[in-house]
């Protein structure tokens, strides 16, 4: 019988992985966009579970419940919500989820979008870290915010594999700890 074994923990840090693996487009998706594509660090084992342990690491105990961005940030939040023992909530893009929900519209780097959360998925008060691939202007990130502090919960931390710092979207969120695996 085939079996599937667990990557070793590796010994390189978070950062490191992503920093070899990460891979950039310019002009992608449109003119003057230089594109961060971090699939190359999810799809090698042993970085995923790297940045996956960073991320729950950095936040430990402070979150109750992960908050993923549709739709690479699923990929994070359904992996740190498994390995903190952590509810997931899927924060979708605008017209996707059914029933009551909260709606925030906001900018992009490129284009403007919304972004959606159904209510009453958690008690009021529970601890919400929100978790993305990478935040650029800030404005995803401050919109999902917006769309946790609405709902009734508590946001206490923030975690992206990726921060672009010359968009300075660190500025554009509020107290709550922001964690960024690596910094370009
Ligand atoms: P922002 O709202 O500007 O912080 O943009 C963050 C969201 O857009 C994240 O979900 C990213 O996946 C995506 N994004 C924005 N800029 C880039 C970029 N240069 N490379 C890759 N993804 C990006």
């Amino acid at each position: 019988m085939t079996q599937i074994s667990s990557p070793p923990t590796s010994s390189v840090s978070a950062a490191s992985h992503v920093e070899a693996l990460l891979a950039s487009y310019p002009d992608f998706p449109q003119p003057d966009i230089l594109f961060r594509d971090l699939n190359p660090v999810f799809a090698d084992a042993v970085a995923f579970r790297a940045i996956i342990d960073d991320l729950a690491d950095q936040h430990r105990g402070q979150f109750d419940a992960v908050a993923g961005i549709e739709a690479r940030g699923f990929l994070l939040a359904a992996a740190v919500g498994y390995a903190a023992g952590a509810a997931v909530l899927a924060v979708r893009k605008g017209g996707k989820l059914p029933g009551s929900v909260l709606t925030e519209e906001y900018e992009l780097e490129y284009g403007t979008a919304r972004l959606e959360l159904e209510v009453g998925q958690l008690p009021a008060g529970s601890r919400v870290l929100i978790l993305d691939d990478v935040l650029a202007t800030g404005g995803t990130i401050a919109a999902t915010s917006r769309l946790i502090e609405r709902a009734g919960y508590t946001l206490t931390g923030v975690g992206v594999v990726l921060e672009l710092t010359d968009l300075h979207g660190r500025e554009r969120l509020g107290a709550a700890p922001v964690h960024a695996i690596m910094s370009v």
